[in-house]
C-alpha cells in the first residue's frame, strides 16, 4: 500500500497530503469512483455540499470495510448557506448525508465578498462552533486571498487550518502560498492538473519523458514536492491508480523549476474577489 505523507496542521491534527476529489462526479458515479480510490490506497476524500454527492461518498466509505477513522473527509459550506442559521442547518445535513457524526475538515467554500454584505466573519464564527463542539475536527477556508485571511486573523479566534485554492503550473499562486506559509495555514491545491488542460503542454511532456512517468504523475509530484495537499479527480479506475502512483520517484530541482516557469497566472476557475 502506498505510503502517503501526512501534513501536520496548525491545530495538531494531521491530513494525508494526497487525496481524491469528487467535483463534477455525478452522484450515480460517485460511490464507484470513491470505492476505486479507496481500493487504490487513497485515504482522503474532498467533497462539498455544492457537489451534490456527499451521500454517495458516505455510502462508499461505509461499505469499504475500512473504519471511519482511517479516512480523512473534507466537505464545504454551500454558497447559499453563509448566514449562521443556514450554515448550522447545512452542516447538520452534511453529517447526515455522509453518515458520520463528524467531518475531519469543514471549509467555507468561497469568501463571496459581494454577498451577505461581504460578511464571511460571522460565517467563520459559526464554523468555530462546529470546531469547538468537536463535530469538525479542523476548519478552514477555500478561495481566500491574503486580505480575506487578514480579516479573519484580526477579528476571530481560530486560524484556518487550510486554505484550498486553485494551483497548477499555469497558476502557481506564489503570493497566496507565501502568505499561508507565514501564517501556518496549510495550502490545498485544487484543480492540481489544471482540470486536465496542462497535460499536453510540451514542457510537462518533456519532464514526464525524462522522469519515465506520465504527464499527470509529474504534475502531481511537482505539487507534492512543493508541499501542497492535492486531491486529483478522475472516474477512470486506471487514472485513479496512475494518479496516486507518485511516491516512488523524485523530480530534480531543474524539473521543478521548469514546471514552475510555466506560470501565466491563468485561472481555470472564478476570481475569488469577484465571484
Ligand atoms: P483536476 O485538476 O483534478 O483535473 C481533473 C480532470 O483531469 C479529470 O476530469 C480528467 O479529465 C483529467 N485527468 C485526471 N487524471 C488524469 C490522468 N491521469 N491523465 C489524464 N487526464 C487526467 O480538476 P478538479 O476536479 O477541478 O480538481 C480536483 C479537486 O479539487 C476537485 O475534485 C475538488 O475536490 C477540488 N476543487 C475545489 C474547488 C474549490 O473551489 N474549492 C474548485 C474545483 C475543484
Amino acid at each position: 500500500m502506498t505510503d502517503i505523507p501526512q501534513i501536520l496542521l496548525n491545530n495538531g491534527q494531521t491530513i494525508p497530503q494526497f487525496g481524491f476529489g469528487v467535483f463534477l462526479v455525478k452522484p450515480e458515479d460517485t460511490q464507484a469512483a470513491v470505492t476505486h480510490a479507496l481500493q487504490a490506497g487513497y485515504r482522503h476524500i474532498d467533497t462539498a455540499q455544492m457537489y451534490g454527492n456527499e451521500a454517495e461518498v458516505g455510502a462508499a466509505i461505509s461499505r469499504s470495510g475500512l473504519s471511519r477513522g482511517e479516512i480523512f473527509v473534507t466537505t464545504k459550506l454551500d454558497n447559499g448557506a453563509h448566514r449562521p442559521g443556514d450554515a448550522r442547518a447545512a452542516f447538520d445535513q452534511s453529517l447526515k448525508a455522509l453518515g458520520s457524526d463528524y467531518v475531519d475538515l469543514f471549509l467555507i467554500h468561497w469568501p463571496l465578498p459581494t454577498r451577505y454584505d461581504g460578511d464571511f466573519v460571522s460565517t467563520w464564527n459559526t464554523l468555530e462552533e462546529f470546531y469547538r463542539d468537536g463535530r469538525a475536527r479542523s476548519i478552514g477556508v477555500s478561495n481566500f486571498q491574503p486580505h480575506h485571511l487578514r480579516r479573519l486573523h484580526g477579528e476571530t479566534d481560530i486560524i484556518p487550518a487550510v486554505n484550498q485554492i486553485e494551483v497548477h503550473p499555469y497558476l502557481t499562486q506564489d503570493e497566496v502560498r507565501a502568505f499561508c506559509t507565514e501564517h501556518q495555514v496549510a495550502v490545498e491545491a485544487w484543480s492540481p492538473l489544471g482540470h486536465g488542460s496542462i497535460l499536453g503542454d510540451p514542457v510537462v511532456q518533456s519532464v514526464a519523458k525524462r522522469a519515465g512517468k506520465t504527464p499527470a504523475q509529474v504534475v502531481l509530484r511537482w505539487h507534492i514536492q512543493r508541499g501542497d495537499i492535492v486531491f486529483p479527480k478522475s472516474v477512470t479506475p486506471e487514472r485513479i491508480r496512475e494518479n496516486i502512483d507518485v511516491f516512488d520517484f523524485e523530480l530534480s530541482a531543474a524539473d521543478i523549476e521548469d514546471l514552475s516557469a510555466l506560470n501565466k497566472n491563468e485561472r481555470g476557475g472564478p476570481d475569488p474577489d469577484k465571484f
